[in-house]
């Protein structure tokens, strides 16, 4: 899976053009995903020196990336065809920016290592929290039940 990645508020905490501290697990589950085969690309607005920091800052902690801005390795970027276009043809993009918000770096893991979407994980989560309490159905719903 090509997974692209942003960085401030995503990786760290959003202090553009400093480095803000890491999220909780955000490289542990970042090397994860690498080591699972999984294509990571750093996707962010920083450039020039801004990008190099960022690029060390992940390095210095174990997280390599398969290509920076871009689907591909610097070095096919030559080799890269003039008709595509500057979207890149990632299967799940990691940002702040997610409409609903960020997802804790656990809970990213789960929903991309799971396959799930965000609106399963809820339902599981409440569900769990259902089943730690009574029954929400009358003991008459048998059928509704969870047997134990
Ligand atoms: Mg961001």
């Amino acid at each position: 899976m090509l997974i692209a990645v942003d960085f401030d508020g995503t990786i760290v905490e959003h202090e553009y053009p400093q480095i803000g501290e890491e999220r909780p697990f955000a490289t542990e589950v970042l090397k994860m995903l690498i080591a699972e085969r999984h294509k990571v690309v750093l996707w962010t607005m920083r450039e020039g020196q801004l990008l190099d920091d960022a690029v060390k800052w992940c390095a210095e902690r174990g997280v390599e990336f398969y290509a920076v801005n871009s689907e591909y390795p610097a070095q096919f970027m030559e080799a890269k065809p003039d008709h595509l276009s500057c979207k890149l043809n990632a299967d799940v993009f990691i940002d702040d920016r997610n409409v609903g918000g960020l997802p804790d770096w656990p809970t990213i893991y789960k929903i991309i290592t799971r396959g799930k979407n965000w609106k399963q994980m809820i339902r599981a989560e409440v569900m769990s929290e259902y089943e730690e309490e009574e029954p929400p159905y009358p003991k008459w719903m048998f059928w509704k039940t969870k047997k134990k």
